[in-house]
């Protein structure tokens, strides 16, 4: 197999790229703050408040610090007594069970599907105890978590449904009668994070809630805010969790791209499948076919042999293609939750794929050759040390 030239650097993210073309406006936007001064609870915090409402058709948007608060916040809003159960995906990044053990709560992880790497809704069933008091379902690198079958799990044994949809930021749902749900206003409570690196990143953390729940929204505004309902009127030990003005000013001139970013992702992801195909020891993504796909990560899957996925990813660096491990160990077996008592084996799925995920770069300003060239550098890669897999011949 012949390898292209290599085309104009390749970079995982390239957030200087995105910004280029909107640089004017966006320091007119910070240039309007200094003029305001109005820096923590700014007018721009509400107007992109609703902006983005707007844009997810209409649930209450309460911003917040960042996502990790979000997801805290989530939790604080259900009242849940101490060491309640609340189910997460045993694939996902920390800060899904860190909301929830820094509250005293117990994070019980549930195995996910080796597909779409989402929760698994009969490992959720299975994980279901008398204390289970919520299920966080996480839309795993853009593609929903089976909402459907979720909501009616949560629904049926009483339960909170809480969406992290840090990285699915406008992926939608096609429910079994035809309606179309979007991602983080399903459950009770959905969250987001505007971290750097997300579909929607601003310019240091941030993050947001959703709920259609008008009640839910006042008090978790109250909540992100020292739990006041006015000022020095303490009505709930809160948080100090709020969304910088500048950073809302700055995500407002981000917003309405972000359907094009979008667009331009999941054409990036479309063109990988069609170049990379089905290989002996590659899984491109798999798509539920109810879910639309935002791509904040395109993630493959490896053969699962001992070195083989640090061999092709230097194989790939060396050639000028940068790839990522999202994530390289389960958080079941992190130090900071071997009190929580699980050992290797319990959630085989999330473990293999700890081993064997690989993910590219999908941003939305990669150009076709750049395209071609991870592709071809990606199939040289597998080819190659697929051979260093098959058993070794012997000659008679
Ligand atoms: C990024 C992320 C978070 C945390 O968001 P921060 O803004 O970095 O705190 C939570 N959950 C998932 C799945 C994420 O990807």
């Amino acid at each position: 197999m012949s390898i292209p030239a290599p085309p104009t650097p390749i970079h995982l993210l390239d957030l200087p790229a995105q910004h280029a073309p909107l640089r004017a406006e966006l320091e007119a936007a910070v240039q309007a703050c200094f003029e305001e001064a109005a820096f923590v609870q700014g007018p721009a915090v509400a107007a992109f408040a609703r902006e983005l409402a707007r844009y997810l058709g209409g649930p209450h948007v309460v911003p917040c610090a960042n996502g990790t608060d979000a997801l805290q916040l989530a939790l604080m809003s259900l009242r849940l007594p101490a060491g309640a159960e609340v189910i997460v995906p045993a694939f996902t990044y920390v800060a899904t069970l860190e909301a929830a053990a820094v509250l005293g709560l117990r994070p019980v992880p549930a195995d996910v599907l080796p597909g779409t790497f989402n929760l698994d809704p009969r490992a959720v069933a299975a994980a279901l105890t008398p204390r289970t008091r919520a299920i966080v379902a996480v839309h795993l690198f853009g593609q929903c978590a089976d909402l459907w079958a979720l909501r009616q799990l949560a629904d049926q044994h009483g339960v909170a449904l809480i969406e992290d949809n840090a990285q699915a930021l406008g992926a939608t749902f096609r429910t079994a009668g035809g309606e179309t749900w979007v991602a983080g206003t399903v459950g009770e409570v959905g969250t987001t994070s505007f971290f750097p690196s997300k579909n929607l990143g601003g310019f240091g953390d941030g993050g947001a809630l959703f709920t259609r729940d008008a009640e839910r929204a006042a008090y978790l505004r109250q909540l992100a805010n020292h739990g006041q309902s006015r000022k020095y009127h303490h009505e709930h030990v809160g948080l100090n969790s709020r969304l910088d003005t500048l950073q809302a000013a700055l995500l407002r001139v981000k917003l309405p791209h972000l359907p094009a970013w979008t667009a331009a992702r999941q054409h990036v992801a479309a063109r990988y499948d069609e170049l990379l195909g089905e290989l002996p020891g590659l899984h491109v993504p798999a798509r539920d076919p109810r879910s639309t796909h935002v791509f904040h990560q395109y993630t493959l899957t490896l053969a699962d042999a001992p070195g083989h996925r640090a061999a092709v990813q230097e194989f790939l660096r060396v050639r000028g293609v940068p790839s990522a491990v999202y994530y390289p160990l389960p958080n079941h077996l992190q130090p900071a939750y071997a009190h929580l008592g699980y050992r290797p084996g319990q959630f085989p799925v999330a473990e293999q794929l700890c081993r064997t995920v690989l993910s590219l770069p999908v941003h939305p300003t990669l150009a076709e050759e750049q395209i071609r060239y991870v592709a071809a550098v990606v199939k040289a890669a597998v080819g190659e040390s697929a051979l260093d897999l098959m058993p070794k011949q012997t000659t008679a």
